[in-house]
């Protein structure tokens, strides 16, 4: 039936710091916040969000390109947990 292969693979992912050819997408800072390789995360050390890194800054979700207007024009605040 399905295939349960590379159900949970989250070994170390790699994060790379933004810098000045790539700032950082949220607060376009050139130093010191961070994106994941798979572009679907930003840890940033300027804006705040629910889920603080130890390390230092907060987690971000990225949303892709393609359904980013979707996302930032969605009624956010009608969800509720
Ligand atoms: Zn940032």
């Amino acid at each position: 039936m399905g295939s349960r292969y590379g159900a949970l693979s989250v070994d170390t992912p790699t994060w790379t710091e933004v810098s000045r050819g790539a700032p950082c997408p949220l607060c376009e800072a050139t130093t010191g916040c961070s994106i994941l390789e798979n572009r679907e995360f930003v840890r940033c050390l300027n804006l705040v969000s629910q889920w603080p890194v130890l390390a230092g800054g907060w987690l971000h979700p990225l949303p892709a390109p393609a359904i980013d207007q979707s996302l930032l024009a969605g009624p956010e605040l009608a969800v509720t947990a």
